[in-house]
């Protein structure tokens, strides 16, 4: 019987079994992953469980039971380490493991400062072990630096200040979320952060960090300024985890650095495709939660012998000190007009293509309706520097 074999455990490799189940696919299916947890879901990383109030436990994707009835072999803590194209197999930390049909969801690493590796108290936050050392430092802080303020740095900061804690929020560019909305919608999320009390300073970076022997004491910045902190967390984007895949011959994108794949997820080399946060499509890597689920789907259900296209309006979502904040279609490049009641519109010669909503999932849900029904407003516009999916968009 032929073999599915999933390398990576998250949203998008627990989707692809889901879909390649869905499309008929009978043979065995492997999904690996080189965390010990069960499948478990990114967005409560830096929202829910960091969160004082509820008590930190795994986000798990799907229950044992249902991985069960999809009838999946779960490898947890199994690293892959290299893939054979032509011999179809992976080599791993637990051995060769061959397959018929493979699917590439190894998603995304955290980027660092190589100059602040090492330091205790500084921080990133992709994985659940991250979250638990972020919260753990958050319920010791007092003040904390938080070094980037997209979505991720921006929702870490939110979690901070429902603690109680004096946030200092650094943004390299001159707004917050610069290269994914305009800004008018990025001068209404630097209000919320206003209201909220954090202390955002746009242009500046970290310069250096005194530390001592207990830890943090000051943060260094580009303007000279020396911030008090207990902790620092680095919210400033993710690489793509392709280190494995060097010398496989699975193309990958010389800018993105993503996994090249057509719109059907299909890969350079045969019987491989790809999906989610590491997937580039069309030129395109998407990094938000709604497109990993539907590339992962789509890709599982495309290696089970379907013909399907990703072809999915660009969407995602945030919450900042309880607002919710949704950005769905083209939202640069495009003519900005602000519709007060934190609904920022987009168009482009006249035509509504993209939008930015701060508590308005009514509009929002509208304009992705009416998004799905025009031609041209899915991930494709992107590769012509116009649609938020960028990778920007979740830094
Ligand atoms: C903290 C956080 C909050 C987020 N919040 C939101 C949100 O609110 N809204 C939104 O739209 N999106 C959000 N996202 C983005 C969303 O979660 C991601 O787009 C999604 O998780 C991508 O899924 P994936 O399966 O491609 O990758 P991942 O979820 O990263 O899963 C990849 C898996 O592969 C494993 N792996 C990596 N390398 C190897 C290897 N060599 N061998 C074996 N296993 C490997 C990893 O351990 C990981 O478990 C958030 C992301 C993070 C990190």
């Amino acid at each position: 019987m032929r073999s599915l074999l999933i390398v990576g455990a998250g949203l998008a490799g627990v989707r692809a079994a889901e879909g390649a189940r869905a499309a008929g696919w009978s043979g065995p299916i492997t999904i690996l992953g080189e965390e010990a947890h069960a499948p478990y879901d990114r967005p409560p990383l830096s929202k829910a469980v960091l969160s004082a109030e509820e008590p930190p436990a795994v986000p798990r994707l799907r229950s044992e039971e249902v991985i069960e009835t999809l009838e999946v072999r779960h490898l947890p803590g199994v690293r892959a380490e290299g893939l054979d194209t032509e011999g179809r197999s992976v080599t791993t930390s637990a051995g060769e493991i061959g397959y018929d049909a493979l699917v590439i969801a190894t998603g995304s690493t955290a980027t660092t400062v190589p100059e602040l590796a090492g330091i205790r108290g500084v921080h990133v936050l992709r994985r659940y072990d991250d979250a638990l050392a972020v919260r753990e430092s958050l319920a010791r802080s007092r003040e904390v630096v938080i070094v980037g303020a997209g979505f991720i740095g921006s929702e870490i900061a939110s979690a901070a200040r429902a603690r109680g804690i004096e946030v200092t929020l650094l943004e390299a560019s001159d707004r917050p979320l610069a290269r994914a909305v305009g800004p008018r919608a990025a001068t209404r999320l630097m209000h919320l952060h206003a209201e909220a009390g954090v202390r955002l300073l746009t242009s500046t970076t970290v310069s250096g960090i005194r530390s001592t022997d207990r830890g943090i004491d000051k943060v260094e910045l580009s303007t000279g300024e020396a911030v008090a902190a207990d902790a620092v967390v680095l919210g400033i984007g993710a690489r793509p985890a392709t280190d494995w895949l060097r010398g496989s011959g699975v193309a990958l994108d010389p800018r993105s650095g993503g996994v090249r794949c057509d719109r059907r997820l299909a890969t350079s080399a045969p019987g491989v495709w790809a999906a989610g946060d590491i997937a580039c499509v069309d030129g395109v890597r998407s990094e938000h939660w709604t497109a990993a689920g539907e590339q992962g789907r789509i890709a599982g259900a495309n290696a089970a012998g379907a013909t399907e296209d990703f072809a999915s309006v660009p969407f995602a979502w945030s919450t900042w000190h309880g607002h919710r904040i949704q950005v769905v279609g083209e939202t640069t490049a495009a003519d900005e007009e602000d519709h007060g009641d934190g609904f920022v519109l987009y168009r482009r010669h006249g035509t509504a293509v993209g939008a930015v909503g701060i508590d308005s999932p009514g509009p929002v849900a509208r304009l992705r309706r009416s998004l799905a029904q025009t031609p041209g407003v899915g991930p494709q516009r992107a590769a012509t520097g116009g649609v938020v999916s960028a990778r920007e968009s979740r830094e």
